[in-house]
């Protein structure tokens, strides 16, 4: 293909947070064209929708289902610890609506959205990137400078570019069901053990009306379905309003960049290894990806060596935090059932309560050196492990 001029500064592949809160920044100076291989932004949804206050400061989303501000752990044996806070430590939000929201704001900054558009290729050449995507049936090109790939755990940019190399998927199911005991309160909880959800765990979130019950599982004896049934009739959740499945991506072994290219959020494992989260850790690799974006225009230099400053700053601040979260999972997935319920035996004491309960879902492991130094039997647990995690 002859290289001509971009008919657009950057192109983003993936229409969900991360490539919203990229597009929404990044248009702030540059003309941004979307491609979202469904029809509608914010669905299907595959998500519970449980983000920490930061995510409804970046994303201005002013409305929620419910707020949470305790949570219970559930030990394989069953014994609950149960942390509770005073300020809010998490919302259940709508999360089409969230996504829906974020459109909103990037279209009013006039970026370019295209539905039912699914990214298929690229190639990059010296004059940019020559972008191919499928609409309505028929094979187009787009020329860009910057290619984004947001385009979620399959991402096919990621692959194109050889740059997604994940450690782990999680595996996913869930239901938003009417249980009438459970759907009030403020507190979420969460079930641990190789017969509820091996590798991960369950949750059962009260969004107000309804409660959001799933379950993860790695490296399970049987897939993510088998142990979602149990769980359901172990809590009596028999009317279901919905049913969603999906993956988690856990970790990048892989570069986040290429020449030209950038991948964020889930296309780019940075989601939190402890519990899964994505939205705000996309939503905050967007915002830097785009920050890094801009000053590329401004240098004209969108070489590989430059678009690293994207991973350097993201490996300095969020990323970080993901890494030491990625050595407490593997503490934890070197635990057996009788290991986690003397983990959660140790935990429960009051002193270590406190600290929890103070603690940032973002930022787990914040608490780490705090959580050690009130309570050194938690060393016995994986000295080695834990001694790279302070
Ligand atoms: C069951 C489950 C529950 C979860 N619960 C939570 C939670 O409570 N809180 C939380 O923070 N996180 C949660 N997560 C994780 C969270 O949903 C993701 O981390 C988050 O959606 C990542 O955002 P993203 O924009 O990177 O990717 P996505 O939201 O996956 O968006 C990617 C977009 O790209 C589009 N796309 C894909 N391929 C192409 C293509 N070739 N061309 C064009 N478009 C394409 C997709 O249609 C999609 O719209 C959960 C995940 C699962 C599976």
């Amino acid at each position: 293909m002859t290289s001509t001029s971009p008919e657009y500064d950057i192109v983003v592949a993936g229409g969900g947070p991360a490539g919203l809160a990229f597009a929404w920044k990044a248009a702030e100076e540059r003309s941004v064209l979307l491609l979202e291989e469904n029809f509608e932004i914010g669905k299907p949804v595959q998500c519970s929708g449980l983000v920490s206050p930061r995510v409804l400061e970046m994303s201005g989303l002013s409305s929620w289902h419910n707020t949470i501000k305790a949570v219970d752990f559930v030990s394989p044996a069953g014994n609950r610890l149960s942390l509770r806070g005073e300020a809010p430590k998490g919302y259940v939000i709508d999360r089409s609506a969230l996504d829906i929201h974020l459109a909103e704001r990037a279209a009013r900054r006039n970026v370019t959205m295209l539905l039912g558009a699914s990214f298929t290729g690229a190639a990059r050449d010296d004059g940019g990137v020559d972008v191919r995507y499928m609409y309505r049936g028929e094979e187009k090109h787009v020329r860009t400078t910057l290619l984004i790939g947001a385009d979620g755990a399959s991402s096919t940019v990621g692959r194109t570019f050889g740059l997604t190399k994940f450690r782990e998927i999680v595996s996913c199911v869930q239901t938003d069901a009417v249980t009438g005991g459970m759907d009030e309160g403020d507190a979420v909880s969460l079930y641990f053990g190789s017969e509820v959800a091996p590798g991960f765990f369950a949750w059962a979130i009260p969004g107000g009306s309804f409660t959001r019950i799933g379950l993860g599982t790695y490296g399970g004896v049987m897939p993510a379905s088998g142990y979602f049934e149990r769980l359901l009739e172990k809590l009596g959740a028999g009317k279901r309003l919905n049913i969603t499945a999906g993956p988690i991506p856990v970790g990048n072994r892989g570069r986040l960049t290429a020449d030209g290219v950038m991948i964020i959020g889930d296309a780019a494992g940075q989601v939190k290894p402890i519990s899964g989260g994505g939205i705000f850790t996309g939503m905050a690799a967007g915002g830097i990806a785009a920050g890094v974006a801009l000053s590329a225009f401004e240098r004209g230099d969108f070489s590989r060596r430059f678009l690293s400053r994207y991973e350097s700053e993201w490996k300095r601040g969020v990323g970080k935090e993901l890494d030491r979260a990625a050595l407490v999972r593997r503490i934890f997935l070197q635990m057996s059932d009788e290991k986690l319920d003397q983990f959660f035996s140790v935990l429960d004491n009051s002193s270590l309560k406190e600290v929890m309960a103070g603690g940032d879902i973002d930022f787990p492991t914040e608490l780490s050196p705090l959580m050690l130094s009130r309570e050194p039997g938690l060393w016995r647990f994986s000295p080695q492990l834990i001694r790279a995690l302070i």
